[in-house]
């Protein structure tokens, strides 16, 4: 396992985090437990800062879905980065953590009337609309509410970008955005300054996630400016901002070669300066929507181990008490993950295993044919590289209560996330009063 951040073995060749013996976390918060190397998520906050911001002017927005919680939004708050949040659960969250909202950028591609309205009176800075159908339901509730909605259209730019490719296509068939291509986009930015509740500031898009290959970037930058152009041509507007979205890819496991955000900054900048000189209009505000390349490397899952199951000549399963319940990426996308064992770091890695997961799926399995020293019951696991969509896609499968999570820092472990217990499994639930003593006769069943 890559050694990320403040990772290191200590004395008693066990992995440490933030200057805290992980064992001992184990020990004391449980597991499945989720633990955030605070210094790491700041500097990669940092690294954002200064290659965007201060290098650019560029306003970096973190994307709150791929982790999200009071304090991790109050620490992105502190490193002056903005948000970007997707429902009003994240929305609700980021005003709870007293996040600025001029610095809320709120994206979906189905907000509901309730969410707008909620948006709306926090003064969130923009909303990123998706659709037409949304244009005008913001415009009437903004009329409501006697306001001005300001607003930047998600387009989609006909490239879509997949870690170490990217193609143009039409992309039209997509969920998200209005394509440029077949003049949705364009149709949507007339529309926008017709509506009087509606105050346009620009476009938006994102190519996709853990993206290796820049010039995909370089090119949707350029797609972009070509449609800011056109848009002034044909209606005098000049867009003042240009969302870029976010996407960069990072290290899980080997084959992994992430670009520096210094990289991604000096391509996707130059790009967009480039096709400013070339049409002679002052370049937008840049903003850029960067989740997993800040949240991800940050995060550790500590597992303990369980069942151990040998089958001669096929394959050694070691179960852990976790699972697709607090990370399905594996299931989902196929992800590669990179562990050690924890509590005995300094150990040759001698024997092939394979990780599962404890849910009630063969699917459930975190990782495929690793290379771990013998493995006992007991053992503590640490998985790498969970800080992105792993919590924030955890779930109650199986009726298993979520892991905690604690914020690491020099020494010192803070719980930032209670581990749920089974009370909260049935905090939801109603008992029915007729459930109680009557039977239901079914009409096929009558006799
Ligand atoms: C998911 C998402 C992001 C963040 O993507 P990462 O790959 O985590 O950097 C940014 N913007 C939008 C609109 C997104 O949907």
């Amino acid at each position: 396992m890559r050694l990320l951040g403040t990772m290191r073995f200590n004395d008693k060749r066990h992995l440490e985090i933030g200057g805290c013996d992980t064992v001992e976390l184990a020990k004391k918060y449980g597991t499945p437990l989720y633990v955030i190397d605070e210094a790491l998520f700041r500097q990669n906050c940092q690294n954002y800062y200064r290659s965007f911001t201060e290098e650019y002017g560029t306003e970096v927005i973190y994307a709150s879905k791929t982790l999200s919680n009071l304090a991790i939004c109050t620490i992105v708050e502190q490193e002056g980065l903005g948000l970007d949040v997707v429902s009003g659960g994240e929305l609700f969250t980021a005003a709870k953590a007293r996040f600025p909202m001029e610095r809320v950028y709120f994206h979906g591609n189905n907000k509901s009337p309730d969410e707008l309205r909620l948006a709306l009176d926090y003064k969130v800075g923009r909303i990123v609309v998706d659709n037409l159908y949304e244009l005008e339901l913001l415009n009437a509730i903004a009329g409501e509410k006697d306001t001005k909605a300001s607003i930047i259209l998600r387009l989609s730019p006909g490239v879509e970008a997949h870690t170490h490719e990217y193609i143009k296509t039409g992309q039209i068939d997509s969920k998200f955005g209005l394509a440029i291509e077949n003049g949705m986009a364009m149709s949507a930015v007339m529309r926008s300054l017709e509506l009087s509740n509606i105050l346009l500031k620009g476009i938006h898009c994102h190519i996709g996630s853990q993206i290796f290959e820049l010039a995909s970037y370089a090119h949707a930058a350029e797609v972009m400016m070509n449609f800011v152009q056109k848009i002034f041509q044909e209606t005098g507007y000049l867009a003042e901002e240009l969302n870029l979205g976010g996407g960069l890819g990072i290290y899980y496991s080997e084959g992994d070669y992430p670009r520096s955000v210094k990289e991604y900054a000096d391509i996707l900048m130059s790009a967009v300066r480039a096709k400013a000189a070339e049409f002679d209009i002052p370049a937008p505000k840049v903003i850029v929507e960067p989740g997993r390349s800040i949240s991800g490397p940050s995060g550790t899952t500590l597992y303990r181990i369980g069942a151990i199951k040998d089958i001669p000549g096929i394959r050694k399963y070691v179960s852990v008490d976790g699972g697709m319940s607090d990370n399905p990426r594996p299931a989902l996308y196929k992800s590669k993950y990179e562990a050690c064992l924890a509590n005995r770091v300094n150990e040759e890695p001698i024997e092939q295993v394979s990780i599962a997961g404890k849910c009630c799926e063969s699917g459930d399995m975190l990782i495929w044919d690793i290379k771990l020293p013998v493995i006992t019951t007991g053992d503590i696991l640490a998985i790498s590289c969970t800080g992105a969509y792993n919590y924030s896609m955890s779930m109650n499968y199986n009726r298993l209560p979520r892991p905690a999570m604690v914020l690491v820092c020099e020494g010192k472990a803070d719980l930032i996330v209670k581990r749920e217990d089974y009370a909260d499994i049935i905090r939801n639930d109603v008992m029915p009063q007729r459930l109680c003593n009557s039977r239901i006769k079914l009409a096929s069943s009558s006799r």
